[in-house]
């Protein structure tokens, strides 16, 4: 049976996938893609390919010995996802070069459409046409190119923390469109500690000070 995928991703997808790495930019940077079948299992996470479907791609990539150069490629489109959206975050223009990259992705791994019928319905099936990991980069890559090319890249901010450098792009949602963290949670409570301990200083020494 044809596997089939979403032709319209959820515009956050290309985002989630540049989060994959934690503390991009600092010292902590931790990578969560380390291996081909951490894509397989953030794929599944995603709902981007069914969990029945891992063995037959994990397989494939293993037979045709592409699972260096599919991981290379994830990679590739991860970084240069958030190069673009961070560049976005920071009101610049992603540069040519890397929506050049993201045009390679969405043409690289062609996909065709078809009509199957599932039950006694009838809808729309696309199939990314090549290689083991196109099944799961190319909705990535549209992911991407919607939000790149959608109404809501205003949106798109990169986390303030730059100071443990955090780089999580993340689209805001709040109505004020003040969204500063990526979460509020990790590190607008890492911040708000910090400005509770710096304040506490600041008042600690003023009063040392005085006395
Ligand atoms: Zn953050």
């Amino acid at each position: 049976m044809a596997r089939t995928v979403d032709e319209n991703p959820s515009l956050e997808l290309g985002l989630d996938f540049s989060n994959t790495v934690d503390w991009r930019n600092g010292e902590k940077r931790a990578d969560s893609l380390a291996t081909f079948s951490s894509l397989v299992d953030w794929s599944i996470k995603k709902g981007i390919i069914p969990s029945d479907e891992a063995p037959s791609i994990l397989r494939r990539a293993r037979e045709e010995h592409a699972e260096e150069s599919a991981l290379r490629k994830a990679l590739q489109l991860r970084e240069t996802i958030y190069r673009i959206f961070s560049a976005v975050a920071h009101d610049e223009h992603p540069s040519v070069e890397d929506v050049g990259i993201l045009n390679r992705f969405l043409s690289d791994y062609p996909v065709s459409s078809s009509i199957i019928r599932t039950g006694e319905e009838y809808g729309w099936a696309t199939v990314p046409g090549k290689g083991a990991e196109g099944r799961m980069l190319w909705p990535i890559a549209k992911s991407a190119a919607d939000l790149l090319t959608s109404d809501q890249l205003g949106r798109v901010r990169e986390c303030a923390n730059e100071e443990e450098g955090c780089g999580w792009v993340f689209l805001d949602e709040t109505r004020s469109g003040t969204k500063k963290w990526c979460s509020s949670t990790g590190c607008g409570n890492r911040a708000k500690v910090r400005a509770w301990y710096e304040r506490h200083e600041r008042a600690h020494s003023h009063a040392s000070r005085v006395s």
